[in-house]
């Protein structure tokens, strides 16, 4: 089957003017069943120590965006087109020595699984030194200092003598500080944080929280936050954006798609949020149906076969036409509803259901 190219959103930030410039990124990988495209055309920028929230369920192409932009794809089956650009330099085109220059010190990231990030081998103060000497050229006994220095801030108690200690001596919520301050050893510029809180208890993921805005409160770096879980980003993101299918669907300030998401999937997203207001009489409302495959995507919007409100738009529009990312009632929205249709649908049905 061929799939015609579709149009992709409209990009209204101007291009580079911010210190992570996101244009039209495509990136797709050749498997034996045919092309995923994992990300289609995704457009955004982030400025300097502010956080961007990027949300969407399990296989919107979060981490793909993410490790792309780290250049930690696999250059053999991956096709990366479009442009990013971080602090003016180009990274979609930048050599493999380059990324591996600019991870570590400019750009670095924190993932879900630490004890896949960490060595079992080495201490933890080792893993957090190496990289602060290759970037500095510091001595042994200045990067252990400074391995000291990181647990302290991360609040890793007694840190002169947890910093010989094996990540298997850690907790997990430990683990994941430790994890932080090797990432921020070489005060990146930006820090990438994938699901970093996903595996951890609800006590400790907010401390995580917490950690990591009084962190960039300190260095000014931006950080883009990566979960599936909206409500994890609602205190700490400045904008979010919301992936469906490799495409960003909503995209916003963080108060805009809280108080007034336009999108019927941001709604499902809001209204899938546990406990928002800690209102526990409400009932928490899943999004029915499953993500689509990205190898043999819907037609239309990607969204359609789930979409309750595809009726309000005329025809068969939706099975059709990709919509495209367009201001609505103050923010950016890609859906065929008209802004006055998404104003009332959201005043009159989704926010009585909200928390
Ligand atoms: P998530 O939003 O959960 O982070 P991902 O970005 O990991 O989603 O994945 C997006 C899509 O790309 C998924 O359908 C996934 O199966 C696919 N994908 C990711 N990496 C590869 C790869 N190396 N080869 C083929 N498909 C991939
Ligand atoms: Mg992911």
């Amino acid at each position: 089957m061929i799939i015609p190219e579709q149009p992709t959103e409209t990009a209204p930030a101007a291009k580079g003017s911010s210190f992570l410039s996101v244009q039209d990124l495509k990136v797709s990988f050749a498997t034996e069943d045919g092309i995923v495209r994992a990300v289609n055309g995704l457009s955004f920028d982030l400025e300097k120590g502010r956080t961007l929230g990027i949300v969407g369920e399990s296989g919107s192409g979060k981490s793909v965006t993410n490790l792309t932009i780290l250049g930690l794809h696999n250059p053999r089956t991956t096709t990366v087109e479009g442009q990013i650009l971080l602090d003016g330099q180009e990274l979609v085109t930048a050599s493999d020595k380059e990324l591996a220059k600019l991870r570590g010190s400019k750009m670095s990231m924190v993932f879900q699984d630490a004890l896949a990030a960490l060595s079992p081998y080495y201490t933890v103060g080792r893993q957090i030194a190496e990289p602060y000497m290759k970037h500095t050229g510091a001595s042994k006994k200045e990067a252990r200092d400074r391995a000291i220095e990181m647990l302290t801030k991360v609040g890793i108690p007694q840190p002169q003598t947890r910093v010989d200690d094996y990540p298997h001596q850690f907790s997990g919520g430990m683990r994941q500080r430790a994890m932080i301050a090797m990432a921020l050893v070489n005060d990146p510029e930006l820090l990438i944080a994938d699901e970093p809180t996903t595996a951890l208890d609800v006590t400790v993921q907010a401390q995580i929280l917490d950690l990591l805005k009084d962190l960039q409160q300190e260095t000014g770096t931006s950080i883009i936050f990566i979960t599936h879980d909206l409500g994890v980003i609602a205190n700490i993101a400045d904008d979010v954006l919301v992936m469906y299918a490799g495409r960003c669907v909503e995209r916003g300030t963080m108060a805009e798609v809280l108080d007034s998401s336009q999108h019927p999937y941001g709604w499902g997203l809001l209204r899938s949020i546990p406990h928002m207001n800690a209102d526990v009489d409400k009932p928490l409302m899943p999004i029915p149906g499953t993500p689509p495959s990205l190898l043999n995507p819907p037609s239309g919007c990607a969204f359609h076969p789930r979409c309750e409100f595809r009726d309000k738009v005329g025809g068969d529009r939706c099975v059709t036409e990709l919509p495209r990312l367009e201001l609505a009632n103050g923010h950016l929205s890609a859906c065929h509803l008209t802004p006055q249709q998404k104003q009332d649908i959201f005043a009159q049905q989704i926010q009585p259901q909200l928390g």
